[in-house]
Protein backbone atom coordinates (compact mmCIF):
# COMPACT_ATOMS: atom_id res chain seq x y z
CA UNK A 1 0.00 0.00 0.00
CA UNK A 2 1.19 3.59 -0.70
CA UNK A 3 2.55 5.44 1.96
CA UNK A 4 -0.56 8.47 3.06
CA UNK A 5 1.34 10.01 5.42
CA UNK A 6 4.50 12.57 3.50
CA UNK A 7 6.67 14.81 3.93
CA UNK A 8 6.05 18.71 3.54
CA UNK A 9 7.39 20.16 -0.05
CA UNK A 10 9.88 22.38 1.94
CA UNK A 11 11.44 19.17 3.52
CA UNK A 12 11.69 17.09 0.07
CA UNK A 13 13.05 20.43 -1.23
CA UNK A 14 16.15 20.30 0.65
CA UNK A 15 16.46 16.42 0.16
CA UNK A 16 16.77 16.97 -3.35
CA UNK A 17 19.29 19.97 -2.60
CA UNK A 18 21.10 17.87 -0.40
CA UNK A 19 21.08 20.10 2.57
CA UNK A 20 19.28 17.85 5.34
CA UNK A 21 21.73 16.50 7.64
CA UNK A 22 22.45 13.01 7.26
CA UNK A 23 20.26 11.73 10.23
CA UNK A 24 17.20 13.44 8.75
CA UNK A 25 18.19 12.73 5.35
CA UNK A 26 18.02 8.81 5.60
CA UNK A 27 14.66 9.15 6.98
CA UNK A 28 12.89 11.08 4.54
CA UNK A 29 14.96 8.62 1.96
CA UNK A 30 13.47 5.48 3.12
CA UNK A 31 10.01 7.58 2.75
CA UNK A 32 11.40 8.57 -0.51
CA UNK A 33 12.10 4.92 -1.46
CA UNK A 34 8.45 3.39 -0.67
CA UNK A 35 6.61 6.78 -2.04
CA UNK A 36 5.77 7.24 -6.00
CA UNK A 37 4.18 10.70 -5.72
CA UNK A 38 7.07 11.87 -3.41
CA UNK A 39 9.38 10.54 -5.73
CA UNK A 40 8.25 12.47 -8.75
CA UNK A 41 8.61 15.51 -6.30
CA UNK A 42 12.26 15.25 -5.65
CA UNK A 43 12.91 14.55 -9.21
CA UNK A 44 11.47 17.66 -10.26
CA UNK A 45 13.28 19.98 -7.75
CA UNK A 46 16.72 17.65 -8.83
CA UNK A 47 15.58 18.75 -12.42
CA UNK A 48 15.10 22.21 -11.36
CA UNK A 49 18.36 23.46 -8.92
CA UNK A 50 20.50 21.47 -12.90
CA UNK A 51 18.24 23.77 -14.57
CA UNK A 52 19.46 26.83 -12.22
CA UNK A 53 23.14 25.62 -13.29
CA UNK A 54 22.91 26.58 -16.64
CA UNK A 55 22.13 30.10 -15.49
CA UNK A 56 25.15 30.25 -14.27
CA UNK A 57 28.19 32.10 -16.44
CA UNK A 58 30.22 30.57 -18.21
CA UNK A 59 34.12 29.89 -17.19
CA UNK A 60 36.94 29.44 -19.43
CA UNK A 61 38.24 25.32 -19.21
CA UNK A 62 42.18 25.21 -20.33
CA UNK A 63 43.15 23.62 -23.42
CA UNK A 64 43.03 19.87 -23.56
CA UNK A 65 40.83 19.55 -20.03
CA UNK A 66 38.33 17.59 -21.61
CA UNK A 67 40.71 14.99 -23.44
CA UNK A 68 42.47 14.47 -20.04
CA UNK A 69 39.06 13.57 -18.21
CA UNK A 70 37.95 11.39 -20.42
CA UNK A 71 42.27 10.00 -20.50
CA UNK A 72 40.99 9.28 -16.64
CA UNK A 73 38.30 7.88 -17.17
CA UNK A 74 39.56 5.41 -19.07
CA UNK A 75 42.22 4.49 -16.22
CA UNK A 76 39.31 3.17 -14.36
CA UNK A 77 38.04 -0.08 -13.88
CA UNK A 78 34.67 -0.09 -12.66
CA UNK A 79 33.48 -3.60 -11.07
CA UNK A 80 29.90 -4.07 -11.08
CA UNK A 81 28.64 -3.71 -7.43
CA UNK A 82 25.24 -6.35 -6.78
CA UNK A 83 22.52 -4.64 -4.58
CA UNK A 84 22.48 -4.70 -1.40
CA UNK A 85 18.60 -6.44 -1.04
CA UNK A 86 18.75 -7.37 2.56
CA UNK A 87 15.87 -5.54 4.54
CA UNK A 88 16.41 -1.87 5.58
CA UNK A 89 16.72 -2.80 9.48
CA UNK A 90 19.64 -5.23 8.68
CA UNK A 91 21.04 -2.62 6.75
CA UNK A 92 21.19 -0.03 8.74
CA UNK A 93 24.29 0.69 10.96
CA UNK A 94 23.26 0.20 14.22
CA UNK A 95 24.58 0.08 17.80
CA UNK A 96 23.38 -2.54 20.70
CA UNK A 97 19.62 -2.36 21.48
CA UNK A 98 18.92 -1.38 25.04
CA UNK A 99 16.00 -2.68 26.03
CA UNK A 100 14.07 0.46 28.17
CA UNK A 101 10.88 -1.31 28.95
CA UNK A 102 8.68 -4.02 28.92
CA UNK A 103 8.34 -4.50 24.94
CA UNK A 104 10.17 -1.62 24.00
CA UNK A 105 13.92 -1.13 22.82
CA UNK A 106 15.96 1.48 20.81
CA UNK A 107 19.36 1.07 19.06
CA UNK A 108 20.75 4.40 17.65
CA UNK A 109 21.94 3.95 14.10
CA UNK A 110 25.39 4.81 13.71
CA UNK A 111 25.54 8.21 11.46
CA UNK A 112 27.13 11.72 11.01
CA UNK A 113 25.43 14.26 13.80
CA UNK A 114 25.73 16.74 15.82
CA UNK A 115 25.86 16.25 19.84
CA UNK A 116 22.47 16.91 20.51
CA UNK A 117 20.48 15.41 17.97
CA UNK A 118 19.51 11.77 18.09
CA UNK A 119 19.15 9.37 15.36
CA UNK A 120 17.37 5.91 15.97
CA UNK A 121 15.62 2.64 15.83
CA UNK A 122 12.92 2.13 18.36
CA UNK A 123 10.52 -0.89 18.86
CA UNK A 124 7.84 -0.76 20.36
CA UNK A 125 5.09 -4.06 21.48
CA UNK A 126 1.89 -4.58 20.65
CA UNK A 127 0.78 -4.36 24.02
CA UNK A 128 3.83 -1.83 25.23
CA UNK A 129 2.93 1.93 26.82
CA UNK A 130 4.92 4.80 25.90
CA UNK A 131 5.28 8.06 27.45
CA UNK A 132 3.37 11.11 26.59
CA UNK A 133 6.29 13.84 25.41
CA UNK A 134 7.32 17.02 23.91
CA UNK A 135 10.35 17.88 21.74
CA UNK A 136 12.61 19.85 21.85
CA UNK A 137 13.01 20.65 18.26
CA UNK A 138 12.16 19.38 14.91
CA UNK A 139 11.43 15.38 14.79
CA UNK A 140 11.52 13.01 11.85
CA UNK A 141 9.85 9.55 11.50
CA UNK A 142 9.34 6.58 9.16
CA UNK A 143 7.71 3.73 10.24
CA UNK A 144 9.22 0.48 9.40
CA UNK A 145 7.13 -2.22 10.47
CA UNK A 146 3.78 -2.42 11.79
CA UNK A 147 1.97 1.02 12.77
CA UNK A 148 0.89 3.19 15.48
CA UNK A 149 -1.84 5.87 16.23
CA UNK A 150 -1.81 9.38 17.87
CA UNK A 151 -3.58 12.17 17.73
CA UNK A 152 -2.95 12.90 14.04
CA UNK A 153 -4.08 9.68 12.87
CA UNK A 154 -2.61 5.90 12.12
CA UNK A 155 0.61 6.03 10.57
CA UNK A 156 1.51 2.12 8.83
CA UNK A 157 4.65 1.12 7.02
CA UNK A 158 6.32 3.77 5.07
CA UNK A 159 4.31 6.86 6.59
CA UNK A 160 5.95 9.93 7.36
CA UNK A 161 5.94 12.07 10.29
CA UNK A 162 6.80 15.25 11.18
CA UNK A 163 6.65 16.91 14.84
CA UNK A 164 8.29 20.03 16.68
CA UNK A 165 7.79 22.17 19.55
CA UNK A 166 3.82 22.63 19.30
CA UNK A 167 3.40 18.86 18.99
CA UNK A 168 2.39 16.81 22.15
CA UNK A 169 1.59 13.62 21.74
CA UNK A 170 1.49 9.48 22.81
CA UNK A 171 1.78 7.29 20.18
CA UNK A 172 -0.11 4.15 20.76
CA UNK A 173 0.88 0.65 18.84
CA UNK A 174 -2.14 -0.28 16.28
CA UNK A 175 -2.70 -3.77 15.07
CA UNK A 176 -0.88 -6.72 16.08
CA UNK A 177 2.30 -6.60 15.32
CA UNK A 178 5.30 -4.71 16.99
CA UNK A 179 5.93 -1.06 15.59
CA UNK A 180 9.26 -0.37 14.59
CA UNK A 181 10.07 3.59 13.46
CA UNK A 182 13.42 5.84 12.81
CA UNK A 183 13.66 9.03 14.07
CA UNK A 184 15.75 11.34 13.73
CA UNK A 185 15.49 14.11 15.98
CA UNK A 186 16.69 17.57 16.68
CA UNK A 187 17.89 18.01 20.39
CA UNK A 188 16.32 15.84 23.22
CA UNK A 189 12.76 14.65 23.84
CA UNK A 190 10.96 15.88 26.67
CA UNK A 191 8.71 13.24 28.59
CA UNK A 192 5.52 13.60 31.27
CA UNK A 193 6.16 12.07 33.97
CA UNK A 194 8.35 10.04 36.00
CA UNK A 195 8.59 6.90 34.33
CA UNK A 196 8.95 7.98 31.13
CA UNK A 197 11.68 10.42 32.52
CA UNK A 198 13.80 7.06 33.63
CA UNK A 199 13.17 5.34 30.43
CA UNK A 200 13.97 8.23 27.93
CA UNK A 201 17.12 8.76 30.09
CA UNK A 202 17.86 5.00 29.79
CA UNK A 203 17.21 5.38 26.24
CA UNK A 204 19.43 8.62 25.82
CA UNK A 205 16.58 10.35 23.43
ZN1 LIG B 1 5.41 10.47 0.00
Amino acid sequence: MSPRHHPSADILASYATGTLDPGFGLVVGVHVGSCAKCRAQVSAFEATSGAALNDLPQAQLASGALAQTLARLDQIRFRPVAPDTRPLLERLPLEPKRWVAPGVWVAAVNTPRSAEDRVYVLSVGKSALTARHEHSGAEFCVVLKGAYRDELGVFAAGDFAFADSDVNHQPVVEGDQDCICLFATEGRLKPHGLIGRLAFELADV
